[in-house]
């Protein structure tokens, strides 16, 4: 090899043992390469699995759909499909080293080379050459080490990135023990815990099932449209601690209790099949997901035998419906009147999203706190649902529910809500109630009461939020 060949590998590897930012090391690379080739630019892109789409490397990881003409666009896919099983795209056709090097040169405007992990392609170099250059064999053999130095390099930089996302998944693991320490609700928290693992294993599509009578149901995501993931189910027998079909592409965890398989985690790659290292990670995954469920089954068996609510203290839903009961027999014998309130708080959900569910968490007991304050002695608040209270009004006709109503809206419109309380992201914030009422009629059931009650719930929300309607 001559020097100046062997000087442009040199540089290129002392790039490369560089920390570097995607933009400065790509700058970089088009540098040597310039002293080297007669090159206008240098790219790197990689294939994006869960878009499936092309990122460029260097420039924020940008989809390049959005920002380069389509024929440019078009050339680079054509590249990445074309470049499986093949050493270069040269010109737009796929191109193979010979084994010996000959003389040969020709004209050259474009050469991609592949990305590589374990023998799969996920991204493309792509060099674009001046005008009339030519190349020969012995450079194309100098390319293809210089193809394969940088593939290393990304190879590891996505290694990297997998390793924090470990770190930060731990953390979440962390955070959201703590939460369904105050939570037992299963509809709660296998959505949050499809969410994090659907975060943190990106390659690859998620599903979470729950055994309920004897067959699997879906829980999280709302839908799967592929058969597959339902006959691998069909397939799963407790001895197995994972199984793995379709060409290793989809993988069923099974989530164990003491005796018994009681869901399952399943996970679709997109692209290659599951690795070594996937499937560990989905292993320990499943684990701590099969331990925090069984958890909240547990807990909710004790709960069943208790009568307030756990995050709240308000009385829980069961405790409610006994009390319901009650009340309404006795404002039938004596003829007295009885209001039912049902109260959502206004776009929750965004609560969550913004601050996170533990701050939720807060936002649900001040709340609670607000609405007990506003009530006399004698009314029964409870936690109905995740953020939906429910209260009965005894000896109280509409009119005065009304006033009542309205004052607890107001008070909680008016509340500041501290949240993460002692940490440096303390904050204030407000939120909104909307609110239906009802009152008992003496020929209707308890449960027509509340349904009445939450139709105004629902009128409420329709007309705006942050209201009480009267459902008449
Ligand atoms: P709307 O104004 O229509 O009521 O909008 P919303 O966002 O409040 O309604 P939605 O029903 O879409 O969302 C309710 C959210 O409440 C979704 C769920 O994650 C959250 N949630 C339910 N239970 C709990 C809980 O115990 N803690 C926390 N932090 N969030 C909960
Ligand atoms: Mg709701
Ligand atoms: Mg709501």
């Amino acid at each position: 090899m001559d020097n100046k060949k062997l000087l442009f590998l040199t540089k290129t590897a002392d790039i490369l043992v560089k920390e570097l930012d995607a933009y400065d090391l790509v700058n970089e690379l088009k540098g040597v390469l310039k002293n080297y080739a007669e090159i206008k630019d240098l790219n790197i892109f990689v294939f994006d699995p869960n878009t499936s789409t092309i990122r460029n490397y260097a420039q924020n990881w940008c989809i390049i759909d959005d920002v380069v003409k389509d024929e440019v666009r078009t050339s680079i896919y054509n590249a990445y499909n074309d470049i499986h099983g093949n050493d270069f795209v040269i010109n737009g056709k796929a191109f193979k080293l010979p084994q010996t090097i000959s003389e040969i040169s020709f004209k050259i405007e474009s050469l991609y080379m592949p990305i590589v992990k374990n023998g799969m392609v996920f991204g493309v170099i792509e060099l674009l050459f001046e005008e009339n250059s030519l190349i020969d064999m012995t450079a194309l053999f100098v390319m293809k080490i210089f193809g394969a130095q940088i593939s290393l390099k990304l190879q590891n930089i996505v290694l990297n990135e997998q390793s924090q996302i470990n770190v930060e998944f731990h953390d979440s693991m962390k955070n959201i023990a703590k939460i369904i320490e105050t939570q037992y609700e299963i509809n709660y928290i296998v959505p949050l815990i499809g969410e994090m693992l659907d975060r943190f294993i990106s390659d690859h599509l998620i599903y979470v099932f729950l055994k309920q009578d004897n067959e699997f149901t879906l829980v999280w995501p709302k839908a799967c449209n592929d058969e597959r993931v339902f006959e691998i189910l069909k397939q799963l027998d407790k001895d197995y601690s994972s199984m793995l079909a379709y060409e290793d592409k989809i993988g069923a965890f099974p989530l164990l209790s003491e005796e018994e398989i009681t869901g399952c985690i399943v996970a679709k790659s997109m692209i290659e099949k599951l690795s070594k290292r996937d499937i560990d990670y989905l292993e320990q995954l499943t684990r701590q997901a099969a331990a925090t469920i069984n958890r909240a089954n547990s807990y909710s068996t004790i709960l069943q035998y208790a009568t307030l609510d756990a995050l709240t203290n308000l009385n829980n839903r069961r405790q409610f419906e006994t009390r319901l009961g009650q009340e309404i027999s006795i404002t039938k014998r004596q003829g007295k009147p009885l209001c039912a309130m049902m109260v959502d708080i206004d776009f929750f959900k965004s609560v969550n999203d913004t601050y996170g569910h533990a701050a939720g968490d807060e936002v649900l007991r001040t709340v609670a706190g607000i609405i007990k304050k506003a009530l006399r002695e004698s009314d029964i608040p409870a936690r109905y649902g995740g953020e939906e209270f429910a209260v009965l009004l005894p000896f109280t006709h509409i009119d005065e529910a009304k006033i009542v109503g309205e004052r607890l809206r107001k008070a909680v419109e008016e509340a500041s809500i501290t949240i993460n309380q002692d940490t440096e992201d303390e904050k204030q914030i407000k939120v909104t109630i909307s609110m239906g009422l009802a009152e008992f009629d003496s020929k209707e059931s308890g449960e027509a009461l509340f349904e009445r009650a939450d139709k105004a719930l629902y009128d409420a929300k329709t007309n705006g939020r942050n209201q009480v309607q009267v459902n008449v």
